[in-house]
């Protein structure tokens, strides 16, 4: 079924930190973690397990590879912003080692053989494990279902229309009826047409500065809460993506406080840059939903801590660059962010210097492949008998961050010219290198 090449060396990595904690060797045979002993032991391992290779691994620290609810891959369709071999590349060097492929490609992944077609070509890339997401209406219309139970069948595990909202409410409600049935989650990009259908910075500040509509927060809470009451009673799970702003932070509180089934995501870009960004009409800080106040990122993190917000989610969306050449108001809405998430994320989340490698895990890991349902990856971590499907981390910085020296084939990143701590040195799927090497 699966075109990977297979792990079959004993592999031994020394003085390694998983999760930023005391330092241990790994031992990795084939696909698997053999065992994780202190580095007192080593003489004993070494006498006893016999590895192939021995590389020493001070300084960095190991992680299950992270999991991303959210990326465009652009392909089929778009293939000059970027095509799934670059984009799974791009993914494999930030880390990642499973990425959901968001349906808002031409044709829209809305059937089983656009499900088909999708799994064929990313497996015969042999990199990043990708689970195309299902779209929840035909052609992203928003006014007829898709056959979700088809694609369920076939293996999908996440729906969205993301580009658009689903607005129709009925709509929302059958979708997530289905997904009760089914065990599957259903994914809101949540921008209430009403309210917010035609902005293009967040309302207040930058909107007044730069003149452009503005895109108010409650064009993203109202939907959030309206949707969240018709989980709860269908008891269909809602996953709310990219949340941007305090009130909706507020909203997803009060709906989890209630028990009810939601969880959502928050992209780096959110946890990091402000609408004062934004207020400079530079048409690279043009995303959706729009950078917001530094109120709000402060918000964002806060939530992400406390795990309100359950996972970062990159929303990776490259463009050419010819879309983000132009004027504001002509620009696409969009930037890129796999090959830098880590970095970002570490940086925003860090206390007094300091970085939560758990709370990482638990938002780049364990809370994706919950929420996605990604079999493999439920429950794993960094032990003996589980996957070695690993990331490795450096506390270096590669260099400046440029666009045009990533794997993604667009170079629509926010952070040109940025200086950021921590870099991936290796991902690994099943002890197999697909970025970097030990
Ligand atoms: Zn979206």
């Amino acid at each position: 079924m699966s075109d990977r090449p297979v792990a079959t060396e004993r592999l031994l990595v020394t003085d390694v930190r998983p999760y930023g904690e005391a330092p241990a060797d790994l031992l990795i045979n084939g696909g698997l973690i053999a065992g994780v002993f202190d580095p007192v032991l080593r003489p004993a391992v070494l006498a006893d397990a016999a590895p192939d290779r021995v590389v020493d691994g001070h300084g960095l620290i190991v992680l299950p590879a992270f999991i991303d609810l959210h990326v465009h891959l652009r392909e089929p369709g778009g293939s000059d912003q970027e095509t799934i071999e670059t984009g799974l590349a791009a993914a494999a060097a930030g880390g990642f080692s499973d990425v959901f492929a968001m349906a808002n490609v031409s044709p829209v992944t809305d059937s089983v053989e656009r499900v088909a077609w999708m799994s064929e070509r990313a497996r015969a890339a042999s990199l990043v494990r990708t689970h195309p997401v299902g779209s929840i209406t035909l052609g992203l219309a928003g006014t007829e279902l898709i056959p979700i139970d088809d694609l369920v069948d076939a293996g999908v595990t996440l729906f969205s229309d993301d580009g658009r909202c689903v607005d129709d409410a009925g709509l929302v409600a059958q979708a997530l009826t289905r997904a009760a049935d089914r065990g599957v989650t259903i994914a809101q990009h949540s921008q209430l047409h009403d309210l917010a259908g035609s902005g293009q910075i967040n309302a207040g500040f930058a909107a007044e500065a730069t003149g452009l509509d503005a895109w108010p927060v409650s064009g993203e809470a109202a939907v959030i809460a309206r949707d969240a009451v018709i989980a709860a009673e269908t008891g269909g799970h809602l996953h709310v993506c990219h949340l941007s702003t305090r009130r909706s932070v507020e909203v997803v509180r009060q709906a989890k406080a209630l028990g009810w089934p939601v969880s959502a995501e928050v992209t780096p870009h959110h946890l990091l840059l402000t609408d004062e960004l934004a207020a400079t009409a530079a048409p690279k800080f043009k995303v959706n939903p729009p950078l917001r106040s530094a109120d709000d990122v402060q918000a964002l993190r806060e939530a992400l801590r406390d795990g309100t917000i359950d996972t970062v989610g990159t929303d990776h969306a490259p463009h050419t660059t010819a879309a983000k050449s132009c004027g504001w108001s002509e620009a696409a809405f969009g930037l890129t962010g796999l090959e830098t998430a880590l970095s970002v994320v570490a940086h925003a989340t860090a206390q007094h210097g300091v970085v939560d490698w758990r709370l990482i895990t638990r938002a780049m890991h364990d809370a994706p492949a919950r929420i996605g349902h990604v079999e493999t990856a439920v429950d794993a971590q960094v032990r003996a008998g589980d996957p070695a499907t690993l990331v490795f981390i450096d506390e270096h910085p590669t260099g400046p961050i440029a666009g045009a020296e990533q794997r993604t084939k667009a170079d629509n990143t926010p952070f040109e010219g940025v200086t950021l701590p921590w870099s991936i040195a290796a991902t690994l799927i099943d002890g197999v290198a697909v970025h970097g090497a030990l």
